[in-house]
């Protein structure tokens, strides 16, 4: 029987919400680390969510652009799937964040300090961020809401295709990526599943809903090919009023490597140099960074 997507996204260590969709959820290694009594990610340091309570997640591993940083294989694509219901996804976070950190039970492993692992069971906010476009998700406003109902912080991480749905959720914090000043570079560093000129359009449409939330855009700066004209950039920024902003370098990590060059990583100094030329240009400010991680966090003034 020919390997579906999801079996492919299993052997990555992808952990399914129910058997006929693509709702996945797998603990990220900051996650893991956190548990092992390490330190945590740059949103810890930058928005206080703690890596060990943090569950990243997404509603379907469908997408409609395919962008040249991308981590994930483009070789196993989602096309059809049955929807998971909201009910379905907030039953399983627990349940399977728990078999997904099973290994790092403090029992198993002394590293991990009893009060993490005990915290870690109930984790307490939701990155809704995992792979995929979780826009494409026809019941998003309503996931979103039942995990606020539910007392869990949310982060959802949108590329902006769909305005529409900027709207209707209500995330804690509403991410939307914007990794090209114009259309061009659009094209060709997110390539686009339809015509560019449309999608861009609707991205800026996403960044004009951003000002009424709190909201963050995330720029993936690839070396080489999007790191241009930091004035486009930041005209685009001001004009869409958005809490924060962050340059995030981007990483040679995952099936990008058959896309990209391991100097297409730009170093953290060559991200902060860029974000600083950002500032300049607009009401923006440098708030904090973080050189492991190569992001730099900008605040609106
Ligand atoms: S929008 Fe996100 S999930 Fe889709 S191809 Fe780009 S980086 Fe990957």
């Amino acid at each position: 029987m020919p390997s579906t997507p999801c079996d492919a996204r299993i052997k990555q260590g992808y952990l399914f919400f129910s058997p006929d969709s693509s709702a996945a959820l797998k603990p990220c290694l900051w996650c893991k680390r956190a548990l092992a009594g390490g330190e945590m990610c740059y949103k810890h340091q930058f928005y206080g969510i703690d890596s060990h309570r943090c569950v990243q997640m997404t509603p379907t591993l469908r997408c409609n652009q395919r962008c040249l940083f991308c981590w994930r294989s483009f070789e196993h694509e989602v096309e059809v799937e049955a929807e998971c219901p909201p009910e379905t996804i907030l039953a399983g976070v627990k349940k399977l964040q728990k078999k997904a950190l099973a290994g790092y039970n403090a029992v198993l492993d002394n590293t991990v300090t009893d009060e993490r692992w005990k915290e870690a069971l109930n984790p307490r906010h939701v990155a809704i961020s995992l792979s995929g476009e979780p826009t494409l998700y026809s019941r998003l406003p309503e996931l979103v809401d039942l995990f606020n109902t539910n007392r869990y912080t949310t982060f959802v991480v949108s590329n902006g295709t769909n305005p529409d749905m900027i709207s209707r959720c209500r995330p804690f914090q509403q991410y939307v990526s914007l990794d090209a000043p114009d259309v061009e570079i659009y094209e060709k560093t997110c390539r686009p599943m339809g015509d560019a000129e449309v999608f861009w359009d609707r991205i800026q449409e996403s960044l004009g809903k951003l000002r009424a939330k709190r909201s963050a855009v995330r720029i993936t700066l690839v070396a080489g090919v999007n790191d241009a004209d930091p004035e486009g950039y930041a005209r685009l920024l001001q004009d869409a009023g958005a809490t924060f902003v962050e340059v995030k370098g981007y990483m040679y990590l995952g099936y990008s490597r058959n896309r990209l060059q391991r100097n297409n990583m730009p170093e953290h100094a060559q991200v902060r140099d860029f974000a600083k030329r950002i500032a300049a240009a607009c009401d923006y400010t440098i708030r904090d960074e973080n050189p492991l991680s190569r992001v730099v966090c900008m605040e609106r003034v």
